[in-house]
Protein backbone atom coordinates (compact mmCIF):
# COMPACT_ATOMS: atom_id res chain seq x y z
CA UNK A 1 0.00 0.00 0.00
CA UNK A 2 0.86 3.78 -0.62
CA UNK A 3 1.97 6.14 2.25
CA UNK A 4 -0.86 8.21 3.49
CA UNK A 5 -0.62 11.99 2.34
CA UNK A 6 -2.72 14.75 4.02
CA UNK A 7 -3.96 17.37 2.19
CA UNK A 8 -6.85 20.07 1.77
CA UNK A 9 -7.81 18.50 -1.60
CA UNK A 10 -6.82 15.31 -3.16
CA UNK A 11 -7.62 14.57 -6.79
CA UNK A 12 -7.29 11.50 -8.38
CA UNK A 13 -6.34 11.19 -11.90
CA UNK A 14 -4.30 13.44 -14.17
CA UNK A 15 -5.69 13.07 -17.10
CA UNK A 16 -8.07 16.08 -18.98
CA UNK A 17 -10.21 16.25 -16.14
CA UNK A 18 -8.00 15.50 -12.72
CA UNK A 19 -5.05 18.52 -14.52
CA UNK A 20 -8.48 20.91 -14.79
CA UNK A 21 -9.34 20.55 -11.54
CA UNK A 22 -6.17 20.48 -9.96
CA UNK A 23 -5.61 24.03 -11.75
CA UNK A 24 -8.56 25.57 -10.75
CA UNK A 25 -8.68 24.25 -7.18
CA UNK A 26 -5.05 25.69 -6.75
CA UNK A 27 -6.29 29.11 -8.54
CA UNK A 28 -8.50 29.83 -5.88
CA UNK A 29 -6.44 29.00 -3.41
CA UNK A 30 -6.67 25.48 -2.36
CA UNK A 31 -3.34 23.03 -1.17
CA UNK A 32 -3.80 20.57 -3.69
CA UNK A 33 -2.16 16.58 -4.40
CA UNK A 34 -2.89 15.48 -7.80
CA UNK A 35 -1.97 11.77 -8.11
CA UNK A 36 -2.07 9.55 -11.10
CA UNK A 37 -0.95 5.91 -10.59
CA UNK A 38 1.26 6.74 -13.84
CA UNK A 39 2.82 9.39 -12.93
CA UNK A 40 2.09 11.20 -15.92
CA UNK A 41 -0.61 14.02 -17.31
CA UNK A 42 -2.97 13.23 -20.10
CA UNK A 43 -5.06 10.14 -18.78
CA UNK A 44 -6.29 8.20 -21.79
CA UNK A 45 -5.96 11.12 -24.49
CA UNK A 46 -2.22 10.46 -24.49
CA UNK A 47 -3.15 7.56 -26.73
CA UNK A 48 -4.62 9.50 -29.44
CA UNK A 49 -2.72 9.85 -32.91
CA UNK A 50 -4.58 13.38 -33.64
CA UNK A 51 -6.77 15.60 -31.31
CA UNK A 52 -8.50 18.04 -33.29
CA UNK A 53 -10.66 19.79 -30.55
CA UNK A 54 -8.26 20.77 -27.50
CA UNK A 55 -8.29 23.81 -25.74
CA UNK A 56 -4.68 23.53 -24.86
CA UNK A 57 -2.93 22.71 -28.33
CA UNK A 58 -2.87 24.87 -31.79
CA UNK A 59 -2.90 23.52 -34.27
CA UNK A 60 -4.02 20.05 -33.86
CA UNK A 61 -1.29 17.85 -31.88
CA UNK A 62 -0.47 14.23 -31.20
CA UNK A 63 -1.85 12.72 -27.01
CA UNK A 64 1.25 12.92 -26.15
CA UNK A 65 1.90 16.81 -27.33
CA UNK A 66 -1.00 17.82 -25.60
CA UNK A 67 0.15 15.37 -22.37
CA UNK A 68 3.18 17.51 -22.14
CA UNK A 69 0.65 20.67 -22.62
CA UNK A 70 -0.61 19.69 -19.75
CA UNK A 71 2.24 19.06 -17.67
CA UNK A 72 3.75 22.32 -18.61
CA UNK A 73 0.18 24.15 -17.47
CA UNK A 74 0.67 21.99 -14.30
CA UNK A 75 4.09 23.33 -13.46
CA UNK A 76 3.17 26.98 -13.84
CA UNK A 77 0.88 26.63 -10.99
CA UNK A 78 3.99 24.16 -9.25
CA UNK A 79 1.77 21.49 -8.98
CA UNK A 80 2.94 18.26 -9.15
CA UNK A 81 1.31 14.94 -10.32
CA UNK A 82 2.11 12.41 -7.26
CA UNK A 83 3.04 8.74 -8.58
CA UNK A 84 0.54 6.93 -6.25
CA UNK A 85 -2.22 4.26 -7.19
CA UNK A 86 -5.01 5.96 -4.86
CA UNK A 87 -6.70 2.92 -2.89
CA UNK A 88 -7.76 4.43 0.56
CA UNK A 89 -9.36 7.76 0.79
CA UNK A 90 -10.50 9.07 4.30
CA UNK A 91 -10.65 12.59 6.30
CA UNK A 92 -8.35 13.15 9.43
CA UNK A 93 -7.87 16.26 11.50
CA UNK A 94 -6.51 18.57 9.08
CA UNK A 95 -8.10 17.18 5.82
CA UNK A 96 -8.24 14.75 3.75
CA UNK A 97 -5.93 11.82 3.09
CA UNK A 98 -4.84 9.35 0.69
CA UNK A 99 -3.05 6.88 -0.43
C1 LIG B 1 -7.17 6.50 -28.57
C2 LIG B 1 -8.01 7.63 -27.98
C3 LIG B 1 -8.20 8.81 -28.71
C4 LIG B 1 -8.97 9.85 -28.19
N1 LIG B 1 -9.10 11.01 -28.91
C5 LIG B 1 -9.81 12.05 -28.41
C6 LIG B 1 -9.91 13.30 -29.12
O1 LIG B 1 -9.35 13.46 -30.21
N2 LIG B 1 -10.66 14.28 -28.56
C7 LIG B 1 -11.27 14.14 -27.34
O2 LIG B 1 -11.92 15.08 -26.88
N3 LIG B 1 -11.19 12.98 -26.65
C8 LIG B 1 -10.48 11.93 -27.14
N4 LIG B 1 -10.41 10.76 -26.45
C9 LIG B 1 -11.15 10.66 -25.19
C10 LIG B 1 -10.36 11.28 -24.04
O3 LIG B 1 -9.13 10.60 -23.92
C11 LIG B 1 -11.17 11.13 -22.73
O4 LIG B 1 -12.44 11.75 -22.90
C12 LIG B 1 -10.44 11.83 -21.61
O5 LIG B 1 -9.13 11.30 -21.47
C13 LIG B 1 -11.20 11.65 -20.28
O6 LIG B 1 -10.48 12.38 -19.32
P1 LIG B 1 -10.58 12.09 -17.78
O7 LIG B 1 -9.60 13.00 -17.12
O8 LIG B 1 -12.02 12.14 -17.37
O9 LIG B 1 -10.17 10.54 -17.58
P2 LIG B 1 -8.88 9.72 -18.02
O10 LIG B 1 -8.26 10.28 -19.24
O11 LIG B 1 -9.35 8.29 -18.05
O12 LIG B 1 -7.87 9.92 -16.82
C14 LIG B 1 -8.03 9.25 -15.61
C15 LIG B 1 -6.65 9.19 -14.95
O13 LIG B 1 -6.84 8.68 -13.63
C16 LIG B 1 -5.79 7.80 -13.31
N5 LIG B 1 -6.31 6.92 -12.26
C17 LIG B 1 -7.40 6.12 -12.31
N6 LIG B 1 -7.59 5.51 -11.14
C18 LIG B 1 -6.59 5.91 -10.31
C19 LIG B 1 -6.24 5.63 -8.94
N7 LIG B 1 -6.98 4.80 -8.19
N8 LIG B 1 -5.15 6.24 -8.40
C20 LIG B 1 -4.40 7.09 -9.16
N9 LIG B 1 -4.68 7.39 -10.46
C21 LIG B 1 -5.77 6.81 -11.03
C22 LIG B 1 -5.48 7.09 -14.64
O14 LIG B 1 -4.13 6.63 -14.63
C23 LIG B 1 -5.69 8.24 -15.64
O15 LIG B 1 -4.47 8.92 -15.93
C24 LIG B 1 -9.62 9.71 -26.92
C25 LIG B 1 -9.43 8.52 -26.19
C26 LIG B 1 -8.63 7.50 -26.70
C27 LIG B 1 -8.41 6.24 -25.85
Amino acid sequence: MNSLHETEVLVVGAGPAGTAAAIQLVRLGHSVILADRTGQTGGLVRNAFEVQNSPFTYPPASGQQLALAMQRHLSKWDIPVLPLNIEHIGVGDSGIYGG
